[in-house]
């Protein structure tokens, strides 16, 4: 979880980034307390946010002596960004990369899933559900991955190319990947008939769904890896993505 660089609220220390995350998650939990508006998210600590994180605490976590405040990594924000919906066009480029940061492997399913391409999404979905629908445990253990990352992989000849489809982008860097790779929690990559099983059971998922699987490469068998579209759109995926970043 990526949360606040400090404290927003009364007394705090209302860095804007912070207090536009904050009011936007304000917002996102706003039918939870009845009566209260929306507020406008503009970063800009005042009196109206403050009441509202307040509110927040009395009615939703049933503080006795609400403080008007919420610090990084405290109750209040771990309530407040629990079952948060990113919208990224929605936020502003900072706060958004900010969210993007960190070690793309250990996000929640649920971010993973998010940094995916939105109709691609939609099929990983269907993949995981048919899975699961067969008694298997399915974990997205890389959606979207940076540069960085992929750079490290190939180096440890964990992947043979340098920019993948896990590594496409939006503009200004918002992920979107058209790659996933999928393993089965109890097995991981181990050496078992029951990963074979798995790895069977989401290549048919994945061609069931129209996407292609890692498992019926020649060369390099990539096992867990399911991907939207054939390897040789890979050079204007990355055109794409290199364009957009630089937008
Ligand atoms: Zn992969």
């Amino acid at each position: 979880m990526k949360g606040i660089l400090s404290s927003v609220g009364k007394s705090g220390k209302n860095i804007r980034e912070d207090v536009h995350l904050i009011q936007d998650l304000l917002n996102h939990k706003i039918k939870r307390m009845p009566g209260e508006k929306r507020l406008i998210v503009d970063g800009l600590i005042g009196p109206k946010t403050i009441k509202l994180i307040t509110k927040y605490q009395s009615i939703v976590l049933k503080m006795k002596k609400p403080d008007g405040r919420v610090d990084s990594g405290g109750k209040t924000f771990k309530s407040l960004y629990e079952n948060y919906k990113v919208t990224p066009h929605k936020l502003t480029p900072k706060v958004t990369m900010k969210y993007w940061e960190g070690d793309s492997a250990r996000w929640s399913q649920d971010k993973k899933l998010q940094s995916l391409n939105a109709q691609f999404r939609t099929k990983v979905k269907a993949v995981v559900k048919a899975l699961k629908n067969e008694g298997f445990k399915p974990k997205i253990f890389y959606g979207w991955r940076s540069v960085a990352v992929q750079l490290e992989l190939y180096n440890k000849k964990r992947s043979k190319v340098k920019f993948s489809f896990h590594n496409a982008t939006l503009k200004g860097g918002i992920p979107n990947s058209y790659a996933v790779d999928i393993i089965d929690s109890r097995y991981a990559w181990s050496d078992k008939p029951e990963t074979k099983k798995f790895w069977e059971a989401l290549g048919k998922a994945a061609k069931d769904n129209n996407l292609y699987w890692g498992g019926d490469w020649t060369s390099f068998k990539d096992w867990a890896h399911v991907q939207m579209h054939p390897n040789s759109k890979l050079k204007s995926i990355k055109l794409e993505s290199k364009q957009a970043e630089s937008m």
